[in-house]
């Protein structure tokens, strides 16, 4: 892990071990490059993608400066400004206008693809026992059909 220099005895401090100054035992050694306040290991802002050449930044500093990737049209955006999706830990970065496009869009095929789901299944449901009352309740099968085709549109 790359160390910074103590902002008491310039001593670099290693970020990967306990983050405080062997020399001095200074608790708060690093300081944020662009706030300029002191801060122990836990405030730094994403230590684990801290590399020897990269500015230090606490919480606060850190997201407005970070560069994302958007899910949707993979143009870069600083953190602070982007719409934030975690899914089972993953987490996705998207432009707002972005994101309520690809909301949009799974709305629409959401929309489409229960209604498909309900005609095919209650189609089927008809031809299997012409008795309508059974094709009608079979036809519901299609509800969770069509939101389960339409989940790879859901912006994730
Ligand atoms: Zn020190
Ligand atoms: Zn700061
Ligand atoms: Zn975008």
């Amino acid at each position: 892990m790359p160390a910074y220099p103590c902002i008491k005895c310039r001593a670099p401090v290693d970020t990967g071990g306990d983050g405080v100054c062997k020399k001095c035992h200074e608790h708060k050694p690093f300081k944020c490059t662009k706030c300029e306040q002191a801060m122990d290991i836990f405030s730094v802002y994403a230590p684990e993608k801290l590399t020897f050449h990269k500015p230090i930044y606490c919480q606060r500093c850190g997201p407005t400066t970070e560069l994302v990737d958007c899910r949707q049209c993979g143009i870069s955006l600083t953190r602070s400004n982007a719409v934030e999706v975690q899914i089972k830990g993953k987490q996705d970065f998207y432009h707002p206008e972005c994101y309520s496009k690809q909301t949009r869009v799974f709305r629409t095929v959401r929309t489409l693809a229960v209604g498909a789901g309900l005609l095919v299944c209650g189609y089927i449901g008809y031809m299997l026992s012409h008795n309508w009352p059974v094709a009608l309740l079979l036809s519901l099968l299609g509800l969770p059909l069509g939101t389960l085709l339409a989940r790879p549109f859901a912006p994730h």
